[in-house]
């Protein structure tokens, strides 16, 4: 029996939403000289994307939930001054959602504007790799359910990342991937690619403690330092040649074991993560088996807002690895922020 006949219902509407959305951007995608073209007045073809995924997530879990809790990373501010723009989303919206106007389309945007904190809400990027999506490389659709400070339910949707690990990560996938992961219950994966169209359950195979470690990182050096992560290969004496790509896609890549770790090394002083950068892909992580947390090897902390505000970075590794990128990091000093190194 296919695992989706027992997925919860709020799961199954999760990987919905997340679906439609997806296949929303991917539109978007495709016709970006088209958009560029359309909305020339400095608003790029991505923020079509992210208006039009946010409001089309946000209307299906409404419909399911009509006091929907939810923390988005969008507002409708910018969308009210562009008629133009506007009508670029609702365009888009109506692949999904074919009778939206646009005051639908509005009011969707808007009902994300939940602060987050200590209850039960959802948290949503709607495009997180905003970099990789303009490249037509990887990003990834992402909504996860946040219960007392952590991830419970995460659902990564990854339009261009292929099921194969033989596949170029820079290239873009026709089919792409879909992960869901809800707490201690495992993660599974779609691609429509596949035979049967059936998920496929994902864990973490064991780590070889002695080869060369495969990183993920951050394609942008300012939102993850290149230089740090190299000197903790340096450190293990395990260098090898790290993946770099955008989006939470990092962390499927690490869950399914394609690569070893995935390090976020801060930048910026005073940069604060945020809780839709992460959620739905700790989660998924997690449920492979690895181990998320930040630099300092502490638990991400969901619960203080819209950031991560107690936390600083990201580790995530299978448990063994975990350990030992944590102790060198302090070893080497990074762990703490880059203003006082
Ligand atoms: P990535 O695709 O992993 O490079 O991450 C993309 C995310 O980085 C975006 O969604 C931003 O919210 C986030 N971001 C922006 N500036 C920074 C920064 N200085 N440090 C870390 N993350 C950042
Ligand atoms: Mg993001």
């Amino acid at each position: 029996m296919s695992r989706t006949a027992d997925l919860p219902a709020i799961a199954e509407l999760a990987r919905g939403a997340v679906a439609d959305a997806s296949v929303v951007c991917r539109h978007v995608q495709n016709q970006i000289d088209r958009v560029r073209s359309v909305t020339k007045d400095d608003r790029s073809p991505v923020t079509v994307a992210d208006f039009a995924s946010q409001a089309v997530v946000a209307r299906r879990l409404s419909e399911a939930d009509p006091d929907l809790a939810l923390v988005g990373e969008e507002s409708s501010d910018a969308l009210r001054d562009s008629a133009a723009l506007l009508n670029e989303v609702l365009a888009a919206v109506r692949l999904v959602w074919p009778e939206a106007t646009t005051d639908d389309v509005l009011a969707a945007i808007d009902l994300a504007q939940h602060p987050g904190g200590v209850g039960s809400f959802w948290t949503l990027d709607p495009i997180d790799g905003t970099k990789g999506f303009l490249r037509n490389q990887q990003y990834a659709v992402s909504l996860a359910r946040i219960e007392a400070g952590a991830p419970t339910l995460g659902v990564l949707g990854c339009p261009n990342l292929s099921p194969s690990f033989n596949a170029d990560l820079d290239q873009p996938d026709p089919a792409g991937t879909i992960y869901l992961a809800a707490l201690d219950a495992g993660l599974i994966e779609w691609s429509p690619a596949n035979t049967t169209g059936n998920p496929r359950t994902v864990s973490r195979a064991d780590h070889d403690p002695a080869g060369p470690l495969r990183l993920c990182e951050s394609v942008e050096k300012a939102h993850s330092s290149h230089d740090a992560s190299s000197r903790i290969l340096d450190h293990l004496r395990r260098h090898a040649d790290p993946a770099r790509l955008d989006s939470q896609c990092k962390y499927a890549v690490v869950a399914r074991g394609q690569a070893d770790a995935y390090l976020r090394m801060p930048t910026k002083p005073g940069y604060i993560e945020r809780i839709w950068d992460h959620a739905a892909g700790a989660i998924v992580a997690t449920e492979s088996g690895c181990i998320v947390t930040d630099i300092l090897g502490a638990p991400l902390d969901f619960s203080r807002g819209r950031g991560l505000e107690t936390n600083l970075g990201v580790v995530c590794a299978p448990p063994p690895l975990h350990t030992d990128l944590i102790a060198a990091i302090a070893d080497l000093g990074l762990d703490r922020p880059p203003a006082a190194r």
